[in-house]
């Protein structure tokens, strides 16, 4: 029997369909009374949403340039606005993007963040926030860059497109996958980790046929925030710094370069031993799986009709042997070691777009 640790986030979280409307209700809790709204270009729509129904007095300004990977520079102009309408407090509304903003301006002023996601990416539930600075992003983990509150609303992600829906909820469940053989797992992390998977499963099929059904809408954003929950708790591995490097490295989108390494990252931590339980686990919630994690991850991407690749995304030939080298640069803990040749064949084949094995 293990001994183990388990830290809770107290922040308040609201989960449902038209929660939206809660929202001048949330904002009294955390005595927010003027706030500055964090969307993207393309999310303008839903932050003059969210300030119609919190009202212009209360959502006092619209700052719309949130972008991929929180570059610092946009962070500065985001604070400057902030002060100079003198806000108490930020409403982000959108994908990771966003909700990173919000991170770095909270983090920064001390200003109450409350957060809305409308993709599965799980940023609002972690004390994790990535920054770029002169082209190189760099991570911390503070407990005070968690949001102070987040509001799910199942209705937001009607406009999230099907590929996106799809590609957002793997990256949801690589956390879950990754949380399964954590060398700091417990067993209620365990719990979110296989709930999350088994409710992602069910829906992504669904929603890539009927993205409007409101039934798996409801279990997709079910189950990304409690694959968030297992981000936000225990230490990724293999499968997260292969992803932060080539995303960084080669300005790959955040998605999609989850979905292309999950299944080859799976597959190189589950030839140890180490891993036997938790792919046993994991392999229990993937349909088609015959008792291995990694036929039944690859059954799944057949059934999503998913074919992406490094070489697709953009990544150069050339670039497969530099992220080896930047993979191995800087160690961390794996539940199998880091081996030149094993990770070389993970990327190549990635890169290739080949079924993992
Ligand atoms: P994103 O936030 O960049 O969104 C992608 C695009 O989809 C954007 O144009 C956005 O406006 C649009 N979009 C989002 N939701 C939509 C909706 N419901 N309807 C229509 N359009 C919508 O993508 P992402 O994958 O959510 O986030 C990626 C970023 O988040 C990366 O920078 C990544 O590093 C970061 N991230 C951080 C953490 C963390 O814990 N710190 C966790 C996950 C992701």
């Amino acid at each position: 029997m293990d001994t183990f640790e388990y830290i809770s986030a107290s922040h308040r979280v609201v989960f449902g369909t038209g929660t939206l409307q809660q929202l001048p209700s949330m904002l009294k809790t955390i005595n927010a009374t003027s706030v500055l709204i964090l969307c993207t270009p393309q999310q303008i729509a839903t932050a003059q949403q969210v300030q119609s129904i919190i009202g212009h007095d209360v959502g006092v300004a619209i700052f719309s340039d949130a972008t991929m990977h929180t570059p610092t520079h946009i962070t500065d102009a985001a604070v400057l606005v902030a002060q100079e309408k003198g806000v108490d407090g930020i409403v982000s509304v959108g994908g990771g993007s966003t909700v990173g903003l919000g991170k770095a301006i909270s983090i920064r002023t001390g200003l109450k963040h409350l957060c809305i996601p409308t993709t599965y990416a799980g940023s609002e539930m972690t004390p994790i926030l990535g920054e770029t600075e002169n082209g190189r992003k760099t991570t911390r983990r503070d407990i005070r860059i968690i949001p102070t509150s987040v509001l799910y609303d199942t209705d937001l992600f009607k406009t999230l497109p099907v590929n996106l829906t799809v590609y957002s909820g793997i990256n949801a469940i690589a956390h879950a996958v990754e949380a399964l053989y954590a060398t700091n797992r417990n067993p209620i992390i365990e719990l979110l980790a296989l709930e999350g998977t088994r409710s992602l499963v069910e829906a992504l099929p669904v929603l890539q046929t009927d993205d409007q059904n409101t039934e798996a809408r409801y279990k997709a954003l079910y189950g990304a925030w409690l694959c968030g929950m297992c981000l936000g708790s225990v230490d990724m591995a293999l499968h997260h710094k292969l992803c932060h490097t080539l995303g960084g490295t080669f300005n790959l989108p955040h998605a999609e370069t989850h979905v292309v390494l999950l299944p080859h990252a799976l597959a190189y931590n589950a030839s140890t031993p180490a891993t036997a339980g938790a792919m046993a686990k994991l392999a229990g919630v993937l349909p088609g799986s015959e008792g291995d994690a990694v036929k039944g991850m690859n059954a799944l991407y057949k059934r999503l009709g998913i074919d992406l690749n490094l070489k697709g995304l953009g990544m150069a030939e050339e670039g497969v042997d530099e992220a080896v080298d930047i993979a191995l640069a800087n160690p961390y803990k794996n539940p199998r070691g880091l081996e030149r040749e094993g990770i070389r064949e993970l990327i190549r084949r990635a890169w290739t777009g080949e079924e993992a094995g």
